[in-house]
């Protein structure tokens, strides 16, 4: 069952329970002014669980206004579509970037059906399109006014070049999507999710350092919840997306392929989330939140794509 929970006021965050974790995958959700919501709707598979847990907080998922998602990656997005067609209140803000890929499924359908196969709608559920009377392109500087906030809207590519950050500078709450990195409830451990096709550490560089100036107090992430510790997060973040990138770009340069390069950097890392986590189930939820495959595809694209003069 997806688990919602107050986290200030006005602002909950939802659990979502992705193949049978909780604490994975988050969406959030603020409520004021007659208006709802929801930040990250998640996939498609627990579009249902999302709205039993607006349900659960005391409201009606009919009277959502708002869905903003971060970026539009399936895992923070995917329910989009097809929320909008049951709500009828609902409109759509996502970056300019992304939008194309909301209006008009087909191109993230075959992308991934090619990757996920047969697991595909276990994992995405629908994809539906959102029709473009619903959908509002945003940029960074934009503030949006929703449910009694003023959001700012920061443009951080680097995990996704379709990427924003919603920062409530009154509160001092900053939705970070996944460009803050993948850390898991109680492991004090960060991985950085950096699939294909848009990895670029040049602009997460530039976009970490855009959301430390903003001084937030909170971060939330979206896998999963809150950081209080954001310098030291931070640096972690960052010390981690470039040693991997250095270790992909060395075994790239050695002739390694794809496959000896997951197994290499599993071997080269994994020793340490495990003696931070003593815990084998933390590792597979890592996975899950951001899997090693995709990991060094993101970054050996990026090597070939952006700097073919270091091969
Ligand atoms: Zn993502």
């Amino acid at each position: 069952m997806a688990k919602i929970t107050q986290i200030s006021s006005g602002a909950w965050q939802v659990s979502l329970p992705f193949l049978g974790e909780d604490e994975i995958i988050g969406s959030y959700l603020l409520a004021g002014e007659n208006e709802l919501a929801i930040i990250d709707p998640g996939p498609g598979s627990m579009l249902e669980q999302l709205l039993a847990s607006i349900r659960a907080a005391g409201f009606d998922p009919q009277d959502v206004t708002h869905i903003l998602p971060t970026h539009v990656h399936l895992d923070h997005a995917g329910a989009t579509g097809s929320l909008v067609r049951q709500l009828p209140k609902a409109q759509v803000y996502v970056h300019s970037k992304g939008a194309p890929h909301l209006s008009d499924t087909s191109k993230v359908i075959a992308s991934a059906a090619r990757i996920y196969g047969e697991r595909m709608h276990m994992l995405w559920g629908k994809i539906e399109s959102t029709p473009e009377s619903r959908l509002h392109t945003i940029e960074g500087g934009d503030i949006l006014k929703v449910a009694g906030r003023r959001l700012e809207v920061h443009y951080t590519p680097g995990h996704a070049v379709h990427h924003v950050i919603f920062f409530d500078a009154h509160s001092g709450e900053l939705f970070a999507g996944d460009v803050a990195g993948v850390k898991l409830p109680g492991v004090d451990y960060v991985k950085p999710p950096t699939p294909p096709p848009d990895l670029d550490l040049e602009a997460w560089s530039d976009s970490i350092s855009l959301i430390h100036s903003l001084r937030p107090d909170i971060l939330y992430l979206g896998h999963f919840g809150a950081v209080k510790n954001i310098s030291q997060h931070f640096g972690r973040l960052r010390e981690k997306l470039s040693a991997w990138g250095d270790f992909v770009l060395e075994a790239m340069r050695k002739g390694k392929d794809e496959a000896e390069i997951i197994a290499s950097l599993i071997e080269k890392t994994q020793p340490e989330l495990q003696k931070i986590a003593r815990d084998s189930h933390a590792l597979q939820r890592y996975e899950i939140a951001s899997n090693y495959a995709m990991t060094v595809q993101g970054y050996m694209r990026y090597w070939r794509k952006k700097h073919p003069e270091r091969l």
